[in-house]
C-alpha cells in the first residue's frame, strides 16, 4: 500500500482545503448557531464538481475512487461536520444504491442530477421501531397493478427535507418469501409523490446545519420503475452501500479528530497559566501525545479500507474497523479538547464546544459501534 497521494488525489484536497477555508470556515458559526442548511455551499460544491466523487464520469460524477474521497473528506469535515455529514450521506448512502443496482433509466433520471449536484440524495432505512435490527422495519410495499403503494414511517433521514432534496431512497417490506421470512425491496420515492409527506426537523445534540428528519408514507403510489432493482433483494442491496458509507463516516470522523487536535495545540501553546504554557505541562502534552498517535491510527485503518475498496478486494471488515476505530477516536479526541481548553471549552465561544456536540452521533450512525464489532466479529467467522 503505497501511503502517499497521486497528484490528482492530492490536487483534490487541496481544492476541499482551499474551499473549507474560504467557503465553510467563515460560515460555520452562523449555519450552527441558527442551524440554517446552508444551500449556496452545496451549490458551489457542485459547481467545483464535488457532488459526484464517487459516481463515474459517464452519470454526471468524477469517479476519483474512495481514496480520493476520503482525503477529500478529511479537508472538509476538518471545518464543519454539519456540511461534511450532508455531503457524506449524499455522496454515499444517498447516491450509490442507483449506481449499485439502478436501470439504465433510472441512473440518467436520478444518479445523474445527483452526481451533478442539481438535486441532495436521501436514504431512508431507520424507522420509529427499527434502527440496529434493521429486519424489524415496517415500512410496506404492496404490488397495485403495475406500481407499489408504500406505507410506514422513516425516522431521521438525512437530507430529504432540503429545498434541493431529491426524494429518498427507501427500504420497505414487499412480501412474505417461500420461507415464511420478509421479503424487502428498495424504492425511489422522489418529493412531491403523493403520500409522502416530509415532517419536521428534528431538533438535535449537534449537527446542527443537517437535514434531520421523520418522512411518512401514507398510501403513496409510485409507479413500478421506481422499483431499484429487483424485488426482493433490498436488505442486501442496502448493506453494501452502508459498507462503503462507513468509510465515509469513518473520514468524517478523522477529520474531526484532526481538528481537534489541531485547535487543543493551539491553544496549549498560546494559553498560559503558572507563568507558562500550559502546552509545557506534561499532563497536555500527554493528552496531545496520545490524541495524534489515535488520529494517525484512524488514518491508516481509514485509508486501508477506502484502498481495498479501489481495489475490488473485499473492504467491509476494515470499514466496520475504520467507521469503530476512527469514531471513537473522534469523540475521545473532543472529550480531551474540550479538558485542554477548561472553562472557555465548555462555553459555545470556543469551537470545540461544537466538536464535542458533534462528535457524538458518529458513534451512533452508519451502524452504532455496538453494530461494527458485531459485523467486524461475524467478519471473522465468530
Ligand atoms: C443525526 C442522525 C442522522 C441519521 N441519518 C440517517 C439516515 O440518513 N438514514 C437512516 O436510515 N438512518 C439515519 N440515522 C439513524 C441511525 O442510523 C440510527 O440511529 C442507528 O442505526 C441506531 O438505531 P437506533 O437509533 O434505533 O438505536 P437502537 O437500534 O435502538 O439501539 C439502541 C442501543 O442499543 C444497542 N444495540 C442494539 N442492538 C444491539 C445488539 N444486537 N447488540 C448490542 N447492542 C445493541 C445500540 O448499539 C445502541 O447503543 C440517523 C440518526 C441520527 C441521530
Amino acid at each position: 500500500m503505497d501511503l502517499d497521494l497521486t497528484d490528482d488525489q492530492r490536487a483534490l484536497q487541496a481544492l476541499c482545503r482551499d474551499f473549507a477555508k474560504k467557503d465553510i470556515l467563515p460560515h460555520r458559526d452562523e449555519w450552527n448557531t441558527t442551524g440554517r442548511f446552508p444551500v449556496e455551499v452545496f451549490r458551489k460544491m457542485a459547481d467545483l464538481g464535488l457532488m459526484g466523487l464517487l459516481v463515474p464520469e459517464e452519470y454526471g460524477g468524477t469517479g476519483v475512487g474512495a481514496v480520493a474521497y476520503v482525503a477529500a473528506m478529511e479537508e472538509i469535515a476538518k471545518a464543519d461536520q454539519s456540511v461534511a455529514s450532508t455531503w457524506n450521506a449524499h455522496l454515499t448512502i444517498g447516491s450509490l444504491p442507483l449506481l449499485y443496482f439502478g436501470t439504465e433509466e433510472q441512473k440518467r433520471r436520478w444518479l445523474v442530477p445527483l452526481a451533478r449536484g442539481e438535486r441532495l440524495g436521501a436514504f431512508g432505512l431507520t424507522e420509529p421501531e427499527a434502527g440496529s435490527d434493521a429486519r424489524a422495519i415496517r415500512t410496506t410495499a404492496r404490488r397495485d397493478g403495475d406500481g407499489w403503494v408504500i406505507d410506514g414511517t422513516k425516522m431521521f433521514t438525512t437530507n430529504a427535507g432540503t429545498e434541493i432534496s431529491q426524494g429518498v431512497i427507501l427500504l420497505a417490506v414487499s412480501g412474505t418469501r417461500a420461507d415464511g421470512g420478509k421479503e424487502y425491496s428498495a424504492f425511489m420515492v422522489p418529493r412531491g409523490t403523493p403520500g409522502f409527506d416530509v415532517g419536521r426537523l428534528i431538533p438535535k445534540i449537534g449537527w446542527h446545519a443537517v437535514d434531520t428528519r421523520e418522512l411518512i408514507f401514507r398510501e403513496c403510489r409510485v409507479p413500478g420503475d421506481h422499483l431499484i432493482g429487483q424485488a426482493g433483494v433490498g436488505l442486501r442491496q442496502f448493506m453494501q452501500a452502508l459498507a462503503i458509507g462507513r468509510i465515509s463516516v469513518a473520514a468524517l470522523s478523522l477529520g474531526l479528530a484532526q481538528a481537534c487536535l489541531e485547535v487543543s495545540i493551539e491553544y496549549a501553546r498560546q494559553r498560559r497559566q503558572f507563568d507558562r504554557p500550559i502546552s509545557t505541562f506534561q499532563a497536555i502534552q500527554f493528552k496531545l501525545a496520545d490524541m495524534a498517535t489515535a488520529v494517525e491510527n484512524a488514518r491508516l485503518i481509514v485509508f486501508k479500507a477506502a484502498w481495498l475498496h479501489d481495489r475490488g478486494r473485499p473492504f467491509a471488515k476494515e470499514a466496520a474497523m475504520a467507521k469503530l476505530y476512527a469514531s471513537d477516536t473522534a469523540m475521545h479526541a473532543a472529550l480531551e479538547a474540550v479538558q485542554i481548553h477548561g472553562g472557555y471549552g465548555y462555553t459555545d465561544e470556543f469551537v470545540v464546544s461544537r466538536f464535542f456536540r458533534d462528535a457524538k452521533i458518529l458513534q451512533i450512525g452508519e451502524g452504532t459501534n455496538e453494530i461494527q464489532r458485531l459485523v467486524i466479529a461475524r467478519l471473522l467467522g465468530c
